[in-house]
């Protein structure tokens, strides 16, 4: 479809607008470009792997505590059942010494008597390491919950990044075809100076004039300049005073 704006401008007009609209793209694609590298699901990762090694320090910690105590109670638990074998064994012999020395019957009945309050012993032992182990083992349970959370968290917030990337990359796509597009139309006079400006400011080489007012630096310029750019012929090309950037006159669009 024709453009019925362009169709009416005079050529200089033309030159300078198509200027202005290469501008325009190439501060979109900056945009998204930006964007792009700057995506809010970077930071929240971030956010996740740093909850992540904190918590990964006091689960250590815990898993320390706990390998000890667990040791600890595997201890208590030999020493148990090699008691209580020793307490089998001993009642075996008991019941089949009828007849025997009562001193022998009485040395039995007595070492009878110490394992069990050594068995004994032994349990209170164990049941005061399990009841230190609860709590770390529910702290465990609870740390490791929070860690598969954040995993999911992690793999739905890389899938949101991965489709924000995509999209942006569509819409990069299509900005810089058009750009390939208007560039061929531009005036190379224009394009070279447009060039050599951003590579030394950046994104914005090119500013409207807007009464004595840049638009690229927003400062306004002198009554001697505005009065000298206003008798300039519009081929001129002008840079502002104050930032360097490419001036575009009102009388250059008409
Ligand atoms: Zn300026």
């Amino acid at each position: 479809m024709a453009d019925p704006e362009h169709e009416q401008t005079s050529p200089t007009a033309h030159r300078w607008r198509s200027l202005l609209e290469l501008q325009d793209l190439d501060v979109a694609i900056h945009q998204l470009e930006h964007r792009r590298s700057h995506l809010p699901e970077l930071a929240e990762l971030r956010a996740l792997e740093a909850d992540e090694a904190a918590e990964a320090t006091t689960v250590a910690e815990l898993e320390e505590r706990q390998s000890a105590l667990v040791a600890t109670q595997r201890n208590h638990e030999a020493e148990i059942a090699s008691s209580q074998l020793r307490l089998t064994n001993l009642e075996a012999k008991m019941a089949s010494a009828q007849g025997a020395a009562a001193r022998d019957l009485q040395a039995i009945d007595h070492e009878v008597s110490q394992l069990r309050g050594h068995i004994a012993a032994s349990e209170d032992a164990e049941l005061e390491v399990l009841e230190e182990l609860e709590p770390i083992e529910t702290e465990l349970r609870a740390a490791r919950g929070r860690s598969e959370s954040r995993a999911l968290e992690r793999s739905a917030i890389r899938q949101r990044g991965a489709a924000a990337v995509a999209a942006l990359d569509v819409e990069l796509a299509e900005h810089r075809g058009r750009r390939t597009a208007l560039v061929a139309g531009v005036d190379p006079v224009l394009l070279a100076r447009y060039d050599q400006i951003r590579s030394k400011l950046g994104v914005v080489a090119v500013a409207r004039l807007n009464g004595a007012r840049c638009e690229g630096c927003h400062l306004e310029l002198s009554s001697v300049e505005v009065d000298r750019l206003r008798k300039l012929d519009d081929d001129a090309l002008v840079s502002c005073d104050n930032c360097g950037r490419l001036l575009v006159r009102a009388s250059q669009l008409r």
